[in-house]
């Protein structure tokens, strides 16, 4: 889709600063950041939201949790035993959930305690 950001950023026609790709998943980092580690990943497909993604390709979903999973473990988030600092995945859905770009998306963020419930 020529008028979708992210679309745009898989196509090479915005600058992404990425940090993660396979053939159908891609991972930058979010340019307003929220917290140390601050990444979206998505599928390179146009695909609105997780509901129209797991409908349509439930495998590319599952693709994109591994590469959120990827990331958290290169940025260091991820270790073994107890020991891991963690990290939290977020898809807002709609806009009560406050989601502004339209093509599905997983905020993964860590490196800073997080609260629970959000805002
Ligand atoms: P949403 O609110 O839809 O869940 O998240 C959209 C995210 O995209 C926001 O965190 C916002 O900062 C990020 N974003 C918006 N425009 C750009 C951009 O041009 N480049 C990057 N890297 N992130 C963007
Ligand atoms: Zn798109």
């Amino acid at each position: 889709m020529t008028d979708c950001l992210f679309c745009r950023m898989v196509a090479g026609e915005i600058p992404a600063d990425v940090v993660h790709e396979t053939d159908r998943v891609l991972a930058f980092r979010d340019i307003n950041p929220q917290a140390p580690t601050h990444v979206l990943v998505i599928p390179k497909e146009h695909h609105a939201t997780a509901g129209a993604l797991v409908t349509a390709d439930p495998e590319l979903l599952a693709d994109v949790v591994a590469g959120a999973h990827a990331v958290a473990t290169q940025e260091g988030l991820v270790a073994d035993g107890n020991a891991e600092p963690g990290y939290r995945l977020v898809a807002n859905t709609g806009p009560q959930a406050g989601q502004t770009v339209h093509h599905v998306h997983l905020h993964v963020l860590g490196g800073r305690g997080l609260g629970w419930p959000p805002g």
